[in-house]
């Protein structure tokens, strides 16, 4: 790492030398694990959408952290994301698969000092089974949390991006704003008279709202694959998004609890 106030001052894992990551480990930084799929988003978005909207949100936040507080390691680009397999381009991985994969990268960067580590996901499906890795993480000594960039937001998503109801939908006004901003070269312009999206106005309005996860279920409420008013997107709303969600990703990780001394 180089010293404080150097613009580019790397906060990839991957992208440092041993003896750096070395130093890293002896400040107690936090490791930010992205998370995001590879799975189809409409007929206007690449298939990379969570992943590229959770790198980005995670970099952002640890380049606005002091040095040597937050380290990003290499993201896992894939997900649980089984129920759009029967669009063409999803690649799903089995739960099994992803506890295990977050399991072995534990274990590794326990090895090496880190004992502090934040699950960042860009996928609902996903969801749930962060929770149950970052619980399988105390087994290495690993104090771990999980979260998806989304509740960072909270209201304020029904406020930046209405036409998806507060929520974050799937290739609708929210993620075609984001990519819009992130890789608009990637955004096929079609989205603009895109039709036959579901709405989630019911879906937000509902009593179970936020109480309850149900994977979507698109070949019967949704056969775009798109959730949401993507005809709406803007890239400044995406832009005011990725912003938020870093500031506040920053403010989370700030206050994540240093690890405690261990007593003799
Ligand atoms: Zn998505």
């Amino acid at each position: 790492m180089t010293e404080p106030g150097n613009e580019t001052r790397e906060i990839r894992w991957h992208k440092l030398r041993r003896d750096e990551i070395a130093e890293v480990a002896r400040h107690d930084p936090v490791l930010l694990l992205p998370i995001g799929a590879i799975e189809q988003h409409g007929p206007h978005l690449p298939i990379d959408t969570d992943t590229s909207t959770v790198i980005a949100v995670t970099e952002r936040a640890a380049g606005l952290l002091p040095p040597l507080t937050a380290l990003v390691l290499p993201p896992i680009a894939w997900g649980l994301s089984p129920y759009w397999m029967p669009f063409a381009g999803t690649i799903t991985l089995r739960p099994e698969t992803i506890l295990a994969l977050i399991s072995d990268i534990g274990r590794s960067v326990a090895a090496h000092g880190f004992r502090r580590l934040m699950i960042v996901n860009g996928h609902g499906g996903n969801a749930g089974i962060i929770g149950v890795a970052v619980t399988q993480l105390a087994d290495f000594g690993i104090r771990a949390t999980a979260l998806s960039y989304w509740s960072l937001l909270g209201t304020e998503l029904g406020t930046l991006s209405p036409g998806d109801h507060g929520l974050i939908g799937h290739a609708g006004q929210t993620e075609t704003s984001i990519q819009l901003h992130l890789q608009p070269e990637l955004v096929h312009p079609s989205y603009r008279e895109l039709t036959g999206w579901t709405d989630l106005e019911s879906k937000a309005s509902s009593p179970l709202a936020g109480a309850l996860y149900a994977p979507p279920l698109p070949l019967h409420e949704g056969p775009t694959g798109v959730y949401g008013n993507a005809p709406l997107a803007e890239a400044a709303i995406g832009e005011r998004i990725v912003a938020m969600a870093a500031e506040r990703l920053a403010e989370v990780v700030s206050a994540m609890p240093r690890t405690p001394p261990v007593r003799s």
